[in-house]
């Protein structure tokens, strides 16, 4: 098996872009598993000389790198190729398999006015002009390994134009006349491809050759069943990973993305996922990309490491050190690596200044009476230690004949600052006795900041 994922460098790489690659790493790996030689290449389809730029280029296979979705070929340059697809268009010309022709759109239509609506452009050749495919009698058959065949009729197809005046071969011709080369076995790609491939088929049967078998996925929707775009949150990789979820968890999502019956909500590892993926299983219907389940998923994986693996992650992400406490505390609480900061930043950057309404509510005369009495409690214990300081807070409410809260929500937003926070009894052990003293004196002293 050959597979190939061919992205046109035209901006970053999305998510709808990352499935069909990742569905053709799956496949190619799945099949190595069974012991079937196969190879995944990477094709740049460049061609687009305006829009595909280097550093497009550089955004896409850092993607893929992020996701690990490793090549075995490539990235290939379609543009360099180009010198390649220019010699086939000529060799049809010579051999009156295609032919040069000024007909122009209107032409197209006056033809179709003249013999009927549904009967494919068919011209002559004028020596001159852009190039086009004589398409034969008969019918193209598409295998589609999601869909079953398809059959075209050939005569209801104009007669495609594969290259300029100038002899500069366009996009069909060139991907058919890649995916020749490369001897690709298995076209993986997106749906709104479909329309390209009785085009590309043509190719292959003015060219004699077999044509690959195809899987064209179906679009992506958001959660409101309309096509995956930026309304929706995050639309490609580079910004998932800024939000701060794991790879593993982006691709396991992806992977089940209406793949076969399986449940969205399912983990499973690379691994079983290579094992268990079968193209011809992906659903006909669009599959819905859903950031909350994606959340959900990302939280599982999270919890699932280690505390030094999700600190060493999370140092990476924030760029700062000295986490591993706030991390140890935190990671029940957090589905990104996004979601640790706005959730334990205080420990670092000191207690938030932007609740007021935390601060109204529980920094009140009743709330502040109670922090100096959480004060003298917590200011004589030696050692601080977690369990000396959950059972002092714990006592605290009985000897004041207040409830629980009372006194945990003003300790909370003494440290915090707000009342959202890893749990009070560790987070104080975490900042210790002079920093827990400092920020319950200061919550008492100016309880507006
Ligand atoms: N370059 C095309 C794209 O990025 C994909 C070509 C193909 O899969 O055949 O949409």
């Amino acid at each position: 098996m050959r597979v190939r994922f061919a992205p046109s460098p035209t901006g970053a790489l999305h998510i709808g872009g990352a499935r069909a690659a990742l569905y053709n790493h799956l496949a190619a790996r799945g099949a190595a598993r069974r012991g079937e030689p196969s190879q995944f290449v990477l094709r740049i389809e460049d061609t687009d000389r305006e829009r595909s730029t280097p550093e497009n280029v550089e955004q896409i296979l850092d993607a893929l790198q992020w996701l690990g979705l490793d090549w075995d070929e490539g990235p290939i340059s379609q543009v360099s190729h180009e010198a390649r697809h220019r010699e086939v268009v000529e060799d049809l010309l010579t051999r009156g398999l295609a032919y040069r022709t000024t007909a122009t759109a209107d032409d197209v239509r006056a033809y179709k006015d003249e013999h009927g609506a549904d009967k494919g452009f068919r011209g002559t050749d004028q020596g001159e002009g852009a190039i086009r495919l004589h398409v034969p009698e008969g019918e193209l058959v598409v295998h589609d390994l999601i869909r079953g065949d398809t059959t075209f009729q050939n005569v209801h197809m104009d007669d495609p134009v594969i290259a300029r005046a100038d002899g500069s071969p366009l996009y069909n011709l060139a991907v058919a006349v890649d995916d020749i080369d490369a001897e690709i076995t298995h076209v993986i790609h997106g749906e709104d491809h479909l329309s390209n491939t009785p085009k590309q088929l043509l190719v292959y049967s003015a060219l004699g050759k077999e044509p690959p078998l195809f899987a064209h996925l179906p679009l992506l929707h958001g959660p409101d069943g309309k096509k995956l775009s930026k309304r929706h949150g995050a639309a490609s990789v580079q910004e998932l990973r800024d939000a701060g979820y794991l790879p593993e968890a982006v691709i396991n999502y992806l992977a089940l993305l209406g793949w076969g019956d399986s449940d969205d909500e399912t983990i499973l590892s690379r691994e079983e996922l290579e094992e268990r993926f079968d193209v011809g299983k992906v659903t006909k219907h669009p599959a819905r990309f859903d950031e909350t389940k994606l959340r959900w998923l990302n939280g599982k994986y999270l919890r699932a490491l280690s505390v030094d693996e999700l600190t060493d992650r999370l140092e990476q992400h924030t760029g700062r050190t000295g986490l591993r406490g706030a991390v140890e505390i935190s990671q029940e609480k957090i589905s990104t690596f996004h979601d640790f900061w706005p959730l334990a930043g205080f420990f670092f950057d000191g207690p938030k200044t932007d609740d007021q309404k935390a601060r109204d509510q529980w920094l009140d005369d009743d709330g502040r009476k109670t922090l100096a009495a959480a004060r003298d409690a917590l200011g004589v214990l030696d050692p601080f230690s977690l369990e000396a300081v959950e059972q002092t807070l714990r006592e605290l409410p009985a000897t004041l004949e207040v409830k629980p809260k009372q006194v945990f929500q003003p300790v909370r937003v003494a440290l915090a600052g707000t009342t959202v926070s890893p749990g009070i009894f560790e987070s104080a052990a975490l900042l210790g006795k002079d920093e827990t003293l400092r920020r319950i004196d200061a919550a008492i002293a100016s309880p507006g900041t």
